[in-house]
């Protein structure tokens, strides 16, 4: 079965080897070297001022930053699960919040978000996904991010880029908190978070919130190149080992154009079997396709294809399906998904199977630059 779900995403192969020797113990000369080697590559895919990975899944890196940069009021985006979610971590964490809701097919508008933020002078942080993967949209945050600090520098910027680092450049310039996730883009098995931190972020959270999602304390254990608590050694082995590979294949400016060029060619190949892209502004991290046979095809694309794709939730379910492109495709494994999808629409009676979409796959693909 081909695992083409946005999250998890396959491990590779080299990593699942390093992450099968025995397991060291955290506080020792040998773990510490790896955590610096890792915490040093971290740096170059996040461009942030600080790094501190935790061992939690992403969820727990969006609590840690909204208790520790939001003290009053938090003005999240809610284009889907996700940024709902921020909402609720505001709410259960006795802060105020304020929402700007959308349906998940679209991004937030600079505009709004600065009419929002000028109307609510006690919201001191802003939170936002990068790629929200309920819908597989991009939200414009470098823009907004600009916009907001214009009007007062000391609110928070808080980016999840839990399907967005990795996948595509982010300019981190007005971002103080950058979340990413071991699942994701980082093809890795779920249980690390890291949060990329502004020196601004720093400040602003002094002696931290919190206990064991307090990130100022974990903060000063990780410049040391050790944890708080009791590392995800395993987790942590396995991420030094992708981002080497990252290197290896070409550096991550080489990832991200190949993610770029696999995502247009799956949407052009897609729309040329008369499918529809389902956000107004799709982000790169998955190709997802809004159908009245949602369901049915999703359903055929795993029993009689192979290839497990991810649907909506909520009342998207059975709407939509939702294709991965995060991590290191090749593009005949793409080819393979949507060859099936074109065999899944003949299938329902809707269209004559003539490979329309590995042909105009590799057409786009190839034609925007060889591997
Ligand atoms: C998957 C995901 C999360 C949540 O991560 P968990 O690891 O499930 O806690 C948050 N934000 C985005 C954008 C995601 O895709």
């Amino acid at each position: 079965m081909l695992l083409f779900t946005p999250g998890p995403t396959p491990v590779p192969e080299s990593v699942r080897l390093a992450m099968a020797a025995p397991t060291l113990h955290h506080r020792t000369p040998e773990f510490e070297t790896i955590f610096k080697e890792t915490r040093e590559l971290l740096f170059k895919l996040f461009h942030t001022d600080e790094i501190i990975m935790i061992a939690s899944s992403g969820t727990g890196a969006m609590e840690a930053a909204v208790r520790n940069l939001c003290h009053d009021t938090l003005l999240s985006i809610n284009s889907g699960k996700f940024g709902e979610r921020f909402g609720k971590i505001a709410k259960a964490s006795g802060l105020n919040n304020v929402e700007i809701k959308h349906e998940w097919n679209v991004p937030a508008t600079v505009e709004e978000v600065v009419e929002v933020v000028k109307a609510n002078p006690l919201v001191d942080a802003v939170a936002i996904q990068i790629s929200e993967s309920s819908g597989g949209l991009r939200h414009p945050v470098e823009e907004i991010a600009v916009a907001v600090k214009a009007i007062n520098p000391s609110i928070m910027i808080i980016a999840d880029g839990i399907t967005a680092v990795g996948v595509e450049p982010i300019d981190t310039r007005n971002i103080d908190c950058l979340i990413a996730g071991s699942q994701k883009a980082l093809m890795l098995p779920p249980g690390l978070a890291i949060l990329g931190l502004s020196n601004a972020a720093l400040e602003k959270m002094g002696e931290g919130k919190g206990y064991y999602l307090n990130l100022a304390s974990e903060h000063k254990k990780q410049v040391r190149n050790t944890t708080a608590y009791t590392a995800a050694t395993t987790l942590i082995i396995g991420l030094g080992t992708v981002l080497k590979e990252i290197e290896q294949k070409g550096g991550v400016k080489e990832l991200y154009a190949d993610t770029a060029r696999r995502a247009e060619a799956t949407g052009r190949a897609l729309e040329a079997l008369g499918l529809h892209i389902y956000p107004n502004r799709p982000a790169p991290s998955m190709t997802t396709i809004d159908d009245v046979d949602a369901k049915e095809i999703r359903n055929l694309l795993k029993s009689d294809f192979g290839v497990n794709v991810a649907g909506g939730q909520d009342h998207l379910k059975g709407k939509i399906f939702r294709i991965n492109q995060m991590g290191f495709i090749e593009p005949y494994e793409m080819v393979a998904v949507v060859n099936a999808v074109e065999l899944a629409l003949d299938r329902l009676g809707r269209r004559a199977f003539d490979g329309t979409a590995s042909r105009v796959f590799y057409e786009i693909y190839y034609a925007l630059g060889c591997k």
